[in-house]
């Protein structure tokens, strides 16, 4: 099961956090996250240490996160978190892709 996240995110970082983000997601450190309670996402992005990230969402906006790092404890939304939703953001992606493809598949 794959979070549905709105683009609009990336206004919640600055832009270097933001940045630092999209590195974390790309060099692969972001488990898949998973629903554990209704709205709210938790995995692991796996640093200099394992920090634990916690995602609140309603109707693909992100209502609050929580991060296990100290960057966070000051300013909730860290790299960590911004991973997080690029890796959700993707997967998403990926299966409406996938979808389309099986769609146009059927229609030939
Ligand atoms: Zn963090």
């Amino acid at each position: 099961m794959t979070a549905e996240v709105d683009d609009g995110f990336f206004q919640l970082f600055e832009r270097r956090i933001f940045v630092r983000g999209e590195a974390y997601y790309d060099a692969g450190k972001v488990d898949p996250p998973v629903m554990i309670a209704e709205n709210l996402w938790h995995t692991v992005v796996r640093g200099n240490d394992d920090y634990q990230v916690d995602i609140r969402l309603r109707h693909g906006k992100v209502i609050s996160a929580a991060c296990t790092c100290q960057y966070s404890q000051r300013a909730m939304y860290c790299k960590h978190v911004a991973a997080v939703l690029i890796f959700m953001r993707e997967s998403r992606r990926r299966e409406l892709d996938e979808s389309q493809d099986q769609v146009s598949e059927f229609l030939i």
